[in-house]
Parts: C-alpha cells; sequence; structure tokens
C-alpha cells in the first residue's frame, strides 16, 4: 500500500520512508505527495499538535485519491512553559533555520537547571478531505547544553536520549525510530492500518 506523505520537510519525509520500510515490513511505502511543492501551504494556525494535523491532511488530501497524511510535530521544554512547542519550526521567526533554532533555544535556557523536554508527533491520516484518524508519538529527554551530532534535523543534536546516553543527532536513523515520537506514531498508524484493511 502507498501512503502520500504530505511534507516538504526533507529530514521527517526520511523518517516516515525509513519507518513504513522497517515497521511495515514490505506492505507499505512511503512517497511524497506527487505535486506537493507545487500546492500552495496552509497557514499553520492550530494551538495544538492534534489541530494542525488535522488542518494539513485534510486539505492535502483533498489533492488526490487515495489516502494521505500529514504530521505536525516538534519539541515542548518544560522550563520554557511547552515553547517552542506548535512553533518548533518558526522558533527564531522569520528565515529560522535548524542552526538558529538550537541557537535561540540554548539562550533561552540559559542557567536552567530544568532541562526535561519531549518530542511529540501527531500524525492525521485522511482520504478526499476528510480525517479517519490521528495517532501520536511522544519521547521524553533533556536539553544538553551544546550541539553534539550530525544526524537527525531540526532540534536533535540538543535532544539528550537518556537510554541512549547521546544525543539523537549523535543516533543512527535505526535507534531513533525504535523510541521515536514518529516511529511511535508510524507504528500506530501501520497498526490502525493493517487492523482495519482500509485501502
Ligand atoms: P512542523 O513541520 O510544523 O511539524 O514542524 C516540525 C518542527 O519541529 C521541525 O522543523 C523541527 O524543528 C522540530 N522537530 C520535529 N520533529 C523533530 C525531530 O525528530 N527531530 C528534531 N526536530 C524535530
Amino acid at each position: 500500500m502507498i501512503l502520500h506523505g504530505a511534507t516538504t520537510n526533507a529530514g521527517k519525509l526520511r523518517e516516515f520512508r525509513h519507518a513504513a520500510g522497517q515497521l511495515g515490513a514490505d506492505a507499505f511505502r512511503v512517497e511524497a505527495l506527487p505535486g506537493m511543492k507545487e500546492i500552495p501551504a496552509p497557514e499553520e494556525t492550530g494551538a495544538t499538535f492534534e489541530e494542525n494535523a488535522v488542518l494539513k491532511a485534510s486539505y492535502y488530501s483533498g489533492f488526490s485519491k487515495g489516502l494521505v497524511f500529514a504530521d505536525d510535530s516538534g519539541l515542548e521544554v518544560d522550563a520554557l512553559g511547552g515553547e517552542p512547542g506548535v512553533e518548533s519550526a518558526r522558533y527564531s521567526g522569520l528565515g529560522a533555520t535548524a542552526e538558529k533554532n538550537n541557537r535561540l533555544l540554548l539562550e533561552r535556557l540559559a542557567g536552567a537547571e530544568d532541562r526535561r523536554a519531549r518530542f511529540v508527533c501527531v500524525i492525521a491520516l485522511a482520504r478526499k478531505g476528510e480525517v479517519v484518524r490521528t495517532f501520536r508519538g511522544t519521547v521524553e529527554g533533556e536539553i544538553i547544553g551544546e550541539m553534539r551530532g550530525g544526524n537527525g534535523f531540526g532540534y536533535d543534536p540538543l535532544f539528550y536520549c537518556p537510554a541512549f546516553g547521546c544525543t539523537f543527532g549523535e543516533a543512527t536513523a535505526e535507534m531513533k525510530l525504535r523510541v521515536s515520537h514518529r516511529g511511535e506514531a508510524v507504528r500506530r498508524m501501520l497498526d490502525f492500518l493493517r487492523s482495519c484493511a482500509i485501502a
């Protein structure tokens, strides 16, 4: 079964493809939604990951006949009251990059003792504009004081995973998939698809 992913984020797409390959036992393949780059992006006006995932999946699935999924994901930092949250991609404002977002996060956390944080991923699965179901995954960790590792994307170099004793930036794709928010959300989506034979 082909699942079309509505994302222009190369890091996410790589992880979705990898997850479907590893967890789907050849039954599922993830591909970018055809024409994705030409479709104007909707404004992400939701206050929660769920709202944004639903908004994106229902919008983008209107451009396809098959199943389309979209995710909204991000980092919640306890000492910052849950920030950057749904603003994770745009944390450092106009022209935000992962590097700038990471630097801003370090600045805002300077001197903070409580470094607890979690990644959250909500996937919404939709067909022809109607959301079928949402799937949530989370992973707990800590924000360290310097960037470590060149793997992954986004905030991975700052996200220390206690289970591995290293950051997600230092972990391999296989390691990250085992514990990550995105891995958990994809696992739940594939379990659902297997259980209801929706295609
Ligand atoms: P979205 O495209 O609005 O869902 O924004 C997702 C943003 O959250 C990304 O651009 C990253 O900044 C951050 N993010 C989400 N998942 C991860 C991850 O697995 N690693 C690192 N950063 C992530």
